[in-house]
């Protein structure tokens, strides 16, 4: 598990939007952590370092958003940032296409992915924001499932270590 503190939302949004720099077509990053924990702002610097020009607000009343990033190479590299919270059952998330967007071109960002584990990709970066020390300290605890997050998260050590 790779374990980063940031002190200020800013090193939080910058953490991401070095993140983005590293992401490839078909990533899925599950972002668990409690209300107010910081899963809409490491979003938004998600989108920002994917030069999405939208306001990313948190898509907790629409499910789903969609964002068209670009990447330093030029790319269009989609993001469907999701937020689970709101729904009651399984069977919404067909509802919303959740598989037909995992699948699509793009990346997923995935928001209170523990309300339905067992209906996530089997392979994915799953990032927990936790409370630190004092109001604007954040521990971030990254768990890599599959070979593609191992090498992300290596990764994102090296930016982690320049960053935060
Ligand atoms: P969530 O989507 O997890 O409910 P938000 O990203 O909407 O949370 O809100 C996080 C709040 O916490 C923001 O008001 C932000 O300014 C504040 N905050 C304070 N310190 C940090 C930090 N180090 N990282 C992220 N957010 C922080
Ligand atoms: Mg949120």
């Amino acid at each position: 598990m790779l374990v980063i503190k940031t002190h200020s939302p800013d090193e939080t949004y910058a953490f991401g939007k070095n993140m983005a720099k590293l992401l490839k077509s078909g990533d899925v990053l599950c972002l668990a952590g409690d209300l107010g924990a910081g899963k809409t702002l490491l979003s938004q610097g998600i989108a920002a370092g994917l030069t999405v020009s939208a306001h990313v607000t948190s898509p907790t009343f629409t499910v789903l958003n969609v964002y068209e990033g670009i990447t330093g190479s030029g790319q269009e590299l989609p993001v469907y940032h999701f937020d689970l919270y709101r729904l009651q059952h399984p069977a919404e998330l067909a509802d919303i296409g959740f598989d037909y967007y995992l699948g699509a071109h793009g990346i997923a960002i995935i928001e209170w992915p523990d309300k339905f584990p067992e209906f996530l990709p089997a392979e994915r970066l799953w990032l927990t924001i936790k409370a630190g020390d004092g109001p604007s300290e954040r521990i971030l605890c990254l768990t890599a499932v599959g070979t593609r997050y191992v090498e992300l998260c290596e990764e994102l050590k090296q930016i982690a270590d320049s960053c935060c």
